[in-house]
C-alpha cells in the first residue's frame, strides 16, 4: 500500500474518529441535559415528599387532637350520665324511661324497689308485664274496683294524648302519684311521686275539718236549740207585755211595761243576730229554694213594723210595679231576713219623711227583680258607704243616731244577698237620706208572669183624693193593674167637680177628708164605694199602708159584696194551741175581729173540730204533744181528699234554716214565727176571711 492511500485511509480514519468525538460529545451534552432535568425532577419530587410528610404529619396531630377530644367528650357524658342516674336515684321518687315500644330501658332504684322483692323488673320488660306483676303479686290496692277495669285503665291512659294523672296506693299504704309524659320519639317518661305525706296530712286535716264541722253542727243545734227555748217564753213576756199596754194603765205602770215588752224584743233582735251571724260565719248559708209570694212577704215585712212607725212622724210607701210577677222561687225566710234588716234600719234612722220599698222589674239581663228601701233620715256620710257593711261596723259620730244595734245586720245583709247572687249598693247624702237595693234573679214560680187584670164589671173607674203623691202614683199603678181608670185629683172643688164628670164606682180618700167626701156622695144620685186611707182600723172600708194589689182587691171585693148582701156570716177560725199563756195571747189579739173563735188545746181536738164544722180558717201551733202541727195538716190535708183546701197558718218558734219548707211541706199555707205579731196575725187572718167572706158570698 502506498503512501497516499494510507495517507487517505488515515485521513479518513481521522476523520472518522472526530465525527465519533463529535458524537460522543454531543451524546454527552444530550446527557448532561438529561442529568439536569432528572435532577431537577428528582429535586421537585423530593420537595413534594417533604410536603407530603408534612401534610401527613399535620393530620396525624390533628387525629390525635380529634381523638382525644373525643375519648374527653365520651368520659364527660359518662361522667353526666352517671351524675345523673346518680342524681335520680337520691330523690325519693321513681323514675323510668320507656322506649316507643313500651318496653322499659331505664328506671332508677326507688322505682325499681317495689317489685324487688317479688318477680323483680327490669330493663326490658314491657308495660304490660309491669301491670301483670302489679295485679299477680297484688302490689297495687285496688280499693274495691275490678282487676280486668284496672288493667284496662291503666293500659288506656298510655294512649291517651295527654296522659292523666293516676294515683295508686300500694300494698304497704303507700300513695304513689304516676304523672307520664310522651318523648320525642314517641316513649314515655314517667314519674312515680311519693304522695304518701301529702295524702296522710290530707286524711288529718280531713279528719281535722270533720271534728271542726261536727263541733260546729253541735254548736249549731245548741243555738237552734236554745233560741227556741229563749223564743218560747219570750213569746209570753213580749205578747203578756202587749196586752197589758192595751188595757188603759197609767202612764208610768205603761211606762214600764212598754219598757219589757221593747227590752223583751231588743233582747230577741240580738239574739237573732248574734245567731244568725255565727251560722254565716260557719259558711252555712243553706239557701232553699221554695215558693216566694213576694208581694205577700214585703207587705208582711212593712206590718211588721207598723208598731215601731206609730211613735215616729214617717210614712210607709210600697211601691210593687203591678207588671212584675207576684211569685218566685227563692228563699222566703232569706228575703224575708234582708227586708227586715234595711227597712229597720231605714225606719230606725229616720226621723221624719218617708220610707219607701220599691219592688220593681230590672232592665238588667242578667237579674229579674229590683228591690230597693229609700228614707229621707240622717243618711251616711261619703267615706263611710264601705265601712258599714264591715261586722260590728256603725257610723260613730253621727249623734242623731240611737246607740242600739249590733252593727251586724248589713254585714249578714250583704252575705245572704250575695248568696242570692246579687250585690247590696247604697246610695246616700249625709243628711238627706240613704237607698239600699240589690237586685236578683229570681225564677218565676208557674207561668203567669204579671197577674191579669182582674175583671170587675161594677167597677171601671175610680177617683183618688190623695194628697202624697207617692200614694196617688201607687193607687193610679195599682188600680189600673185590675183594669180600673183612675183620675187624681188635688182641691175640694177639683174633687166635686170629677164626681160629677166622671161618675166613679170607687173613690179613695185620706182618712181627713172623709167627712167632706161623704158628704159630697151622700148628694150623688148613684152608689159609690169608699175607701179611706189610714182611717178606724178593723172597719171594712179602712185600708192602710203599704197598699197591697191582693188586699185592695179583697176590700174592694168585700164592699161590693157586703153592698149587696149586708148580713155576712161570720167566718169560722179554729186555732188550736197547747199552752194557755199563748192561748189567751193569741185570743186577746183577733180580739175585734169579726170572727167566731174556736180554741182547742190539742192535734185530736183540732181533727175532730174540723170534721164537725169545717171551719173557714185553721190556727195551728207545730209543737204540740202527741201530734204536732203538721200532723194535724196532713190529717186535714188528707180529709179534704183534694176537694177542699182550707188556709191553715203555722205558729211556731222554730225558726231555724229548713224549718219553713218542712212546715210547708205538710200543707200548710203560711208560716208566722213567735213572739207573734199582733198586726201581722190580724192582717193574715183578715186578709184570709176577707177572702173566705167572698167565697161564701159567691157560694150563696
Ligand atoms: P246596726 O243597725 O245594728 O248598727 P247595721 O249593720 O245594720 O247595724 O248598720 C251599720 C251602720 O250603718 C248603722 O249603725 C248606721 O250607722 C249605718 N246605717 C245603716 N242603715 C242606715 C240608714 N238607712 N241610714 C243611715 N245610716 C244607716
Amino acid at each position: 500500500m502506498n503512501s497516499t492511500e494510507f495517507e487517505q485511509e488515515l485521513a479518513q480514519e481521522r476523520r472518522g474518529r472526530l465525527a465519533a468525538e463529535r458524537m460522543l460529545e454531543h451524546k454527552q451534552a444530550e446527557l448532561q441535559a438529561a442529568n439536569r432535568q432528572l435532577s431537577e425532577h428528582a429535586l421537585a419530587l423530593s420537595d413534594q415528599i417533604v410536603d407530603q410528610r408534612q401534610v401527613v404529619s399535620d393530620l396525624r396531630g390533628e387525629k390525635s387532637k380529634v381523638s382525644q377530644d373525643l375519648e374527653r367528650a365520651n368520659t364527660r357524658v359518662v361522667a353526666v350520665e352517671r351524675l345523673l342516674w346518680a342524681s335520680l336515684e337520691t330523690i325519693p321518687d321513681g323514675f323510668a324511661l320507656f322506649g316507643p315500644d313500651f318496653r322499659l330501658i331505664a328506671a332508677n332504684d326507688p322505682y325499681l324497689a317495689v317489685f324487688e322483692e317479688t318477680s323483680g323488673i327490669g330493663p326490658g320488660d314491657s308495660y304490660q308485664a309491669i301491670l301483670d306483676v302489679c295485679l299477680d303479686d297484688g302490689l297495687v290496692d285496688l280499693q274495691g274496683q275490678n282487676e280486668d277495669t284496672w288493667y284496662d285503665t291503666m293500659l288506656d291512659r298510655w294512649n291517651d294524648p295527654k296522659i292523666p294523672p293516676v294515683t295508686l296506693r300500694f300494698w304497704n299504704g303507700m300513695h304513689i302519684k304516676m304523672v307520664d309524659r310522651r318523648t320525642a320519639d314517641g316513649g314515655i317518661v314517667s314519674l312515680a311521686l311519693n304522695i304518701t305525706d301529702d295524702i296522710l296530712r290530707e286524711e288529718e286535716l280531713r279528719e281535722a275539718r270533720d271534728k271542726a264541722q261536727a263541733a260546729d253542727r253541735a254548736k249549731s243545734a245548741f243555738l237552734a236549740k236554745m233560741s227556741h227555748e229563749l223564743r218560747t217564753p219570750m213569746n209570753g213576756v213580749v205578747g203578756m207585755a202587749d196586752l197589758l199596754m192595751e188595757r188603759g194603765l197609767d202612764a208610768e205602770s205603761h211606762l214600764y211595761t212598754e219598757t219589757i215588752r221593747n227590752s223583751g224584743q231588743a233582747l230577741l233582735d240580738i239574739i237573732n243576730e248574734i245567731l244568725d251571724f255565727s251560722r254565716i260565719e260557719a259558711d252555712r248559708v243553706n239557701l232553699r229554694e221554695n215558693s216566694v209570694d213576694l208581694p205577700g212577704l214585703v207587705q208582711d215585712v212593712l206590718l211588721l213594723f207598723q208598731p215601731t212607725l206609730r211613735d215616729k212622724p214617717i210614712e210607709m210607701h210600697l211601691d210593687y210595679d203591678p207588671s212584675l210577677a207576684t211569685h218566685f222561687l227563692g228563699d222566703a225566710g232569706r228575703l224575708r231576713q234582708i227586708l227586715v234588716n234595711l227597712v229597720g234600719n231605714a225606719i230606725k234612722f229616720t226621723e221624719t219623711g218617708h220610707v219607701l220599698l220599691r219592688v220593681s222589674s230590672a232592665l238588667d239581663p242578667k237579674s229579674n227583680v229590683v228591690i230597693s228601701v229609700e228614707d229621707t233620715g240622717v243618711g251616711i256620710p261619703d267615706g263611710l258607704h264601705d265601712h258599714i257593711f264591715g261586722e260590728f261596723n256603725q257610723v260613730e259620730d253621727n249623734e242623731d243616731r240611737q246607740a242600739e244595734g249590733t252593727g251586724l245586720g248589713l254585714a249578714i245583709t250583704r252575705k245572704l244577698v250575695e248568696a242570692m247572687g246579687g250585690t247590696l249598693w247604697v246610695d246616700s247624702v249625709d243628711g238627706r237620706g240613704s237607698c239600699f237595693g240589690f237586685a236578683l234573679n229570681l225564677p218565676q214560680d208557674g207561668d203567669a208572669s204579671a197577674p191579669p187584670p182582674v175583671s170587675t164589671p161594677d167597677l171601671s173607674r175610680a177617683l183618688l183624693w190623695v194628697e202624697d203623691p207617692l200614694d196617688c202614683k201607687i193607687f193610679e199603678r195599682l188600680l189600673g193593674s185590675l183594669g180600673i181608670e183612675v183620675w187624681a185629683t188635688g182641691e175640694t172643688s177639683e174633687f166635686g167637680l170629677a164626681l160629677e164628670r166622671r161618675s166613679p164606682h170607687l173613690v179613695i180618700c185620706e182618712a181627713g177628708r172623709r167627712e167632706a167626701v161623704t158628704a159630697l156622695l151622700a148628694k150623688h144620685p148613684t152608689e159609690i164605694l169608699l175607701l179611706t186611707i189610714s182611717g178606724k182600723p178593723g172597719t171594712q172600708d179602712n185600708i192602710d199602708r203599704p197598699f197591697l194589689r191582693n188586699v185592695v182587691l179583697s176590700k174592694i171585693q168585700a164592699l161590693t159584696s157586703a153592698d149587696k148582701s149586708p148580713a155576712n156570716e161570720r167566718v169560722r177560725v179554729l186555732a188550736a194551741e197547747d199552752n194557755k199563756t199563748n192561748q189567751l195571747v193569741l185570743s186577746k189579739m183577733l180580739d175585734g175581729l169579726d170572727i167566731d173563735l174556736t180554741l182547742v188545746e190539742d192535734g185530736a181536738q183540732a181533727i175532730a173540730n174540723f170534721k164537725q164544722q169545717t171551719p173557714d180558717l185553721i190556727l195551728l201551733d207545730i209543737s204540740m204533744p202527741k201530734m204536732d202541727g203538721m200532723e194535724v195538716a196532713r190529717k186535714i190535708r188528707s180529709l179534704e181528699g183534694g176537694t177542699s183546701h182550707v188556709p191553715i197558718i203555722a205558729m211556731t218558734a222554730h225558726a231555724m234554716t229548713g224549718d219553713e219548707e218542712r212546715i210547708r211541706a205538710s200543707g200548710i199555707d203560711h208560716y208566722l214565727t213567735k213572739p207573734l205579731n199582733k198586726l201581722l196575725v190580724r192582717s193574715h187572718v183578715e186578709a184570709l176571711t176577707l177572702s173566705a167572706s167572698t167565697v161564701q158570698e159567691i157560694a150563696r
